[in-house]
């Protein structure tokens, strides 16, 4: 591209997560003399730490549990059903090499030039990655984020990180999980599937504070009858071990409660990864939230160098940080690009799953906008009663004038997957009556949401 730059490259990427390699093979498409330096595995968090191993183990343990439970229908002895969790370690560490190598292939494919190791700023066009010290005209920064590490008061021998867990070979008695976000709540669906006694402790009032609430009430209402104990308001006090046995000490609601453990998942958030970077050195603005940038361009304070996905200090989501890659490559090479920060999908891969797409009724409310809840029941869905998966609903939040849908929330078997129909309807601004006219295919779970769009649009068919 810029044949007369004195630069080595025209584009750096810092980072090879799903911000990163994706802006990278961006930028090259544009035409762009691009490298990426990555200091560990290429995918990042997602497919080395997150997104891949917790599916493919979420995968395996649901799996076992549904044989297990269903064995008897079918004549099967079910206690001859035995998990072996090293083996779903083994099976994880396929599908993420798989991935990693998939990664690598596509960074040969783009003429992606990787170096291997820590990049650290020297100045705002120039970092350094062990010996090689690289220049170029722009630079994009994400590096992701890491495991916040917490002490507790008391023995903490039994405490391990979202990193570490995923490498457990050996499924606990008692399971417990301090931290009720996504991470926290999906690990606990592991656990109770491969049999572990599992209680969940959070600290503010309610799990999954993000989701809509309506929501979270069904799903924790089904983690009950499942068996997995969640204790809301719940202040860690200590770690307790008393002959062989340890107690996690909580205060919850004026009482003290001491739920037994061998296996302790601190699950309770992730911090911006900076360290070894030296932003200061490029005049950067940052903080322990990490490195701001404007939300429309990904620009930071130094107009060369952008920062997007969980450095950025915003939504933690591999998508989010894919989306901001392919924007802030094209931003940073004049081409006008744009993320639409009201639409990000998020899920919870439960059973069922949780999905949300748009405003919550909470937000909703929030702004003062005039709406209506248009709820469809899984109980009414051909697939989902098939499926035996009745538990859920979809849930429209829409303006009854104009038609437009400010949220759709779906709490449903392969909810996950539907969401991007409610995605792609909210980027495209359309009404519940465009949705409901949309022919859905039959039997499909998503026939629920153009289900819930007629009953927005005040013609509802199947109830
Ligand atoms: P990262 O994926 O963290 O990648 C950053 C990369 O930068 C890393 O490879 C790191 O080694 C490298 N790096 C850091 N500093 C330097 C440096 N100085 N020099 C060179 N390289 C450096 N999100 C979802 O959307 N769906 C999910 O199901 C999901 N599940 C998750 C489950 C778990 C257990 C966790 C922990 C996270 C999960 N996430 C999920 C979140 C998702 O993984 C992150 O939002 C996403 O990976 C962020 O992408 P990123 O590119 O910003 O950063």
């Amino acid at each position: 591209m810029s044949e007369t730059s004195t630069y080595d490259f025209d584009v750096i990427v810092i980072g090879g997560g799903p911000g990163g390699y994706v802006a990278a093979i961006r930028a090259a498409q544009l035409g762009a003399r691009t490298a990426l330096a990555e200091r560990d595995r290429l995918g990042g968090t997602c497919l080395n730490k997150g997104c891949i191993p917790t599916k493919s183990l979420l995968n395996s343990a649901e799996k076992f549990y549904e044989t297990k439970k269903n064995a008897g229908d079918y004549g099967i002895d079910a206690g001859l059903l035995k998990a072996d969790l090293a083996n779903f370690v083994v099976k994880k560490n396929q599908a993420v090499d798989r991935l990693v190598s998939g990664v690598t292939y596509l960074m040969k494919k783009n003429n992606i030039k990787v170096f291997k190791g820590t990049a650290a700023f020297v100045d705002e066009h120039t970092i350094r990655v062990g010996e090689d010290r690289i220049t170029s005209d722009k630079i994009i920064i994400a590096t992701g984020s890491q495991v916040r590490d917490i002490t507790l008061p008391g023995d903490m021998s039994l405490c391990v990180s979202s990193n570490e867990i995923l490498n457990t070979e050996k499924i606990p008695e008692n399971f417990v999980v301090i931290g009720g976000g996504v991470v926290g709540i999906e690990l606990a669906s592991v656990f109770h599937c491969l049999g572990s006694k599992v209680t969940v402790l959070e600290v503010m009032d309610d799990i999954l504070l993000p989701f809509d609430r309506e929501l979270v009430a069904i799903l924790k209402e089904k983690l009950r009858r499942d068996g997995i104990t969640v204790i809301t308001s719940a202040t860690v006090k200590e770690i307790r071990t008393a002959e062989g046995k340890s107690r996690v000490v909580i205060e919850s609601g004026g009482k003290e409660q001491a739920p037994a453990a061998d296996l302790i998942l601190l699950a309770a958030g992730r911090k911006p990864c900076l360290d070894g970077l030296q932003p200061e050195k490029a005049g950067l603005r940052f903080s322990e939230k990490g490195i701001p940038a404007d939300p429309d361009t990904m620009q930071t304070n130094v107009k060369n160098i952008f920062a997007i996905g969980d450095v950025a200090g915003g939504i933690q989501l591999a998508h989010f940080a894919s989306a901001q890659g392919i924007a802030a490559a094209e931003q940073a090479l004049g081409v006008k690009s744009h993320v639409n920060l009201k639409v990000v999908p998020s899920c919870v891969y439960t059973v069922p799953e949780l999905s949300s797409a748009g405003m919550t009724e909470e937000a909703t409310k929030a702004k003062n906008l005039p709406y209506k809840v248009a709820r469809f029941p899984m109980r009414g869905n051909g697939k989902s009663v098939v499926a035996g998966e009745t538990d859920g609903l979809v849930k429209l939040i829409y303006n009854e004038e104009s038609g437009e849908i400010f949220g759709i929330h779906i709490l449903a078997e392969r909810a996950a997957d539907i969401i991007g129909e409610a995605a792609l309807a909210l980027n495209m601004e359309l009404t519940a009556a465009e949705i409901a006219a949309t022919i859905h295919p039959h039997p499909t779970v998503c026939e629920a949401v153009m289900e819930a769009a007629h009953i927005a649009s005040g013609s509802p068919i199947h109830q």
